[in-house]
C-alpha cells in the first residue's frame, strides 16, 4: 500500500489561534509536512516568527544547519508527535495598509542583520499584500503604496512575494507590469479564472487554491485549477477562514489542506498522492526552498 498523501499548507494564520500546537498537531496526524504562517501586520507577522522559531513544539522536520546556504530542508524520523515543517512570512495586509510599512522594514533590517539572518529566522516570504477593493478597510492609495513597497522589499531581501489581490486585477496587474518584480511571486487563494490564471502564469507566478474551489460554484476557479500547469500550482487553507467541504461552516485548520489537494487533484483527474508529490516539490521552489524529496 502507499503511504498516505502528504500535503503541503502554502498559506495559513495558525498563529493566531490560542493554541496553534493542537493544530498543528493535527496537521501532522493527516500527513501535511509543511506549513507557511503567514502574518498580516507587524504582530501577527511577529507572532508567525514566534511560532516557528519554537523548538517546543513536537517532533518537527528540521531545518538543518549543515545545509547551510543551499537552504536544504530535511525530514526526519522521530517518535512522538510530528508536526509539520514550519515557516514564515511578513507582511501588511491590503486591509492595513494604512499603517505603513516602515514597521516592517525595521522587523525586516533587525532579522536580516541577525546570526542566521532570514534562514536562521525560517522566514521566506514578504506578504501577504496586494489590493482589497471589495472591503475597501484601507483607502485604495495607500493599498497601491503598500504593496509597491513590499514588492520592492520581497526583491531586495529575495523572498518569495505572496499576493493578495480581491476585486483588483486590474490595478494589481498594472503594478506588477511596472514594478520589477521578485524572483518568486504567489498569488494566494486565487480565485480568478482562466484569463486571469494566464496573465499570472505569464508573469511566472505560482497560484495557490483555496478552499474555495471545493465549492459548488467553484465554476471559472475550477476551471483555472485543472488547467494551471503542474509546476505553478499549490494549495492552501488561509486557515482559519474558507474551510473546504465537507468541513465548510467550521472554523478551517492546516490539517483540512488535504481535502483542498484531493478536490484539485479530482478536477485534474490525477491521483491525490501523486499531486501531492508534484506540490512538495513545487511549494518548495515557489519559497526559494529545495524540495525535501530531490
Ligand atoms: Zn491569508
Amino acid at each position: 500500500m502507499s503511504p498516505p498523501a502528504a500535503w503541503l499548507d502554502s498559506h495559513c494564520h495558525v498563529h493566531e489561534d490560542a493554541d496553534p500546537v493542537a493544530l498543528l498537531e493535527r496537521a501532522g496526524a493527516a500527513g501535511v509536512s509543511m506549513v507557511v504562517c503567514v502574518g498580516t501586520n507587524e504582530d501577527t507577522s511577529r507572532a508567525a516568527l514566534d511560532l516557528v522559531g519554537r523548538d517546543n513544539i513536537g517532533d518537527r522536520a528540521g531545518w538543518s544547519d549543515e545545509a547551510g546556504s543551499s537552504g536544504q530542508a530535511e525530514s526526519t524520523e522521530s517518535s512522538g508527535c510530528v508536526v509539520p515543517e514550519l515557516f514564515a512570512t511578513v507582511g501588511l495586509h491590503p486591509h492595513e495598509a494604512s499603517r505603513g510599512t516602515e514597521g516592517m522594514a525595521r522587523l525586516l533590517e533587525g532579522l536580516s542583520g541577525a546570526p542566521g539572518g532570514f534562514h536562521a529566522a525560517r522566514l521566506v516570504g514578504i506578504g501577504e499584500c496586494g489590493l482589497d477593493y471589495h472591503y475597501e478597510h484601507s483607502p485604495r492609495d495607500a493599498q497601491r503604496d503598500a504593496f509597491i513597497s513590499q514588492i520592492a522589499m520581497a526583491r531586495e531581501h529575495d523572498l518569495t512575494l505572496v499576493i493578495h489581490t480581491r476585486d483588483a486585477w486590474d490595478d494589481t496587474f498594472a503594478i506588477l507590469g511596472k514594478e520589477r518584480l521578485p524572483e518568486r511571486v504567489i498569488f494566494h487563494c486565487f480565485t480568478g479564472g482562466l484569463e486571469e490564471a494566464k496573465r499570472c502564469i505569464d508573469l511566472g507566478a505560482w497560484l495557490s487554491f483555496s478552499g474555495i474551489v471545493t465549492f459548488k460554484n467553484a465554476g471559472a476557479l475550477a476551471e483555472a485549477a485543472s488547467w494551471c500547469p503542474a509546476d505553478r500550482l499549490l494549495v492552501e487553507t488561509d486557515s482559519p477562514w474558507l474551510a473546504p467541504v465537507p468541513y465548510r461552516g467550521q472554523r478551517n485548520e492546516p490539517a483540512y489542506v488535504v481535502a483542498v489537494g484531493e478536490r484539485v487533484a479530482g478536477l485534474r483527474d490525477v491521483a491525490p498522492e501523486d499531486l501531492a508529490e508534484v506540490c512538495r516539490g513545487v511549494t518548495c521552489r515557489a519559497f526559494g526552498l529545495l524540495d525535501p524529496g530531490s
